[in-house]
């Protein structure tokens, strides 16, 4: 792939490492590249990052024909520049595009934009523990057109935001989570295999309510019986039953987390089972009752794992490991984030460096 770069004569000033937060601030370029029905896909370029000129008639804005990615450069302890699994986030962008009958970049185009932006803008990788450089590689139709069908042509880009640890310090925070029993995140046979934009709008509302009630996210049922576990906010969800960690399996209404492959390799290497089958709401409060329940945590790009402390169902609360992070979730966020900065070895090749 021919990729055009035209740098920036205005670069930006790095904000300090300790004040990134996250999503707050973005590189000096972005990657672009257009499609479109007669020519594929085309034009691939690094350029200054700035506004786009979108027709307003373009399908995005109107049928939300839009998804996204979230992955990670890392600056590892050798100074070597590094991307954490970037084949599996291309190749779910790839599973993902045809259900919202989107056309994207082979697998291999996109993880070598993430490399071609990663090169350019070096020098946003920031170096302190926990932080990195999240890449957001985004896909929308740009045709202007109001009739109802997939659109002709679409943009695909991949913008660049230092952030700080999830956690600013260093101790995993846990968070507080309401049991939302009306909202649901994504129906069976809907779109919450794919990362689009529109599974993030239905999630909102409940996000909102959640909030206002004094939780920190929502847990997701499942949409036909409200009695199944789905995710945890935007992550996926993780319980330790005894010595076994329990996933739901995936499904069209569960998004399959890299994070989460990668907690399932890795769990078997820490003694522990693992069961990827259906978990109620009545198996996880009964394993509360009698003491097997000793973990429950999220996992995603951002957070990498985020323990749940507190379970709210129907306004009766349930508290996990006294509120505390448990052993498990914190030596998985230590063995992902210990490879990710290249301090522990990368037994399964995850690291690509850039
Ligand atoms: C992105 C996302 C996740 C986490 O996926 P990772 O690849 O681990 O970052 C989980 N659930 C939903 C709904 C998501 O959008």
């Amino acid at each position: 792939m021919d990729i055009h770069v035209s740098k920036t004569s205005t670069p930006k000033p790095k904000p300090p490492e300790a004040q990134l937060g996250f999503g707050r601030f973005f590189s000096d370029h972005l990657f672009a590249m257009d499609f479109t029905a007669e020519k594929g896909w085309g034009n691939a370029r690094v350029q200054p990052y700035g506004p786009f000129s979108i027709d307003p008639a373009a399908g995005v804005f109107h049928y939300g024909q839009a998804m996204f990615e979230g992955s990670k450069a890392f600056r590892g302890e050798d100074g070597v520049l590094r991307l954490f699994r970037p084949m599996a986030h291309a190749e779910r962008m790839m599973a993902g595009a045809p259900r919202l009958c989107m056309p994207t970049p082979t697998a291999e185009q996109m993880v070598e934009a993430c490399k071609a932006l990663v090169r350019v803008d070096a020098d946003w990788v920031p170096k302190a523990a926990g932080t990195s450089l999240y890449l957001r590689p985004t896909l929308i139709a740009t045709e202007g057109f109001l009739g109802v069908r997939p659109a002709n042509e679409y943009r695909y880009f991949i913008i660049a935001s230092p952030v700080g640890s999830y956690y600013g310090g260093n101790s995993l925070k846990p968070v507080r989570i309401w049991v939302e029993t009306v909202d649901v995140r994504a129906p069976r046979g809907g779109l919450g295999a794919a990362k689009a934009g529109a599974n993030y709008a239905a999630s909102l509302h409940a996000a909102v309510k959640a909030k206002k009630a004094g939780y920190d996210q929502v847990l997701w049922l499942d949409g036909q019986t409200h009695e199944l576990v789905e995710e945890v906010g935007t992550m996926n969800l993780f319980a330790l039953l005894g010595n076994t960690l329990v996933t739901p399996p995936l499904s069209d209404s569960i998004l399959a987390g890299v994070t989460r492959d990668s907690v399932i390799t890795l769990a078997s290497g820490l003694g522990l089972g693992v069961e990827q089958r259906a978990l109620s709401v009545k198996e996880l409060r009964a394993a509360h009752a009698n003491g097997t329940l000793k973990e429950v945590f999220g996992t995603g790009t951002a957070a990498v794992v985020s323990p749940v402390g507190e379970l709210s169902f129907a306004g009766e609360p349930m508290r996990i490991n006294d509120g505390q992070p448990g052993p498990v979730g914190l030596k998985l966020y230590e063995t992902i984030t210990g490879i990710q900065r290249g301090v522990l070895e990368d037994a399964h090749g995850w690291m690509t460096a850039v």
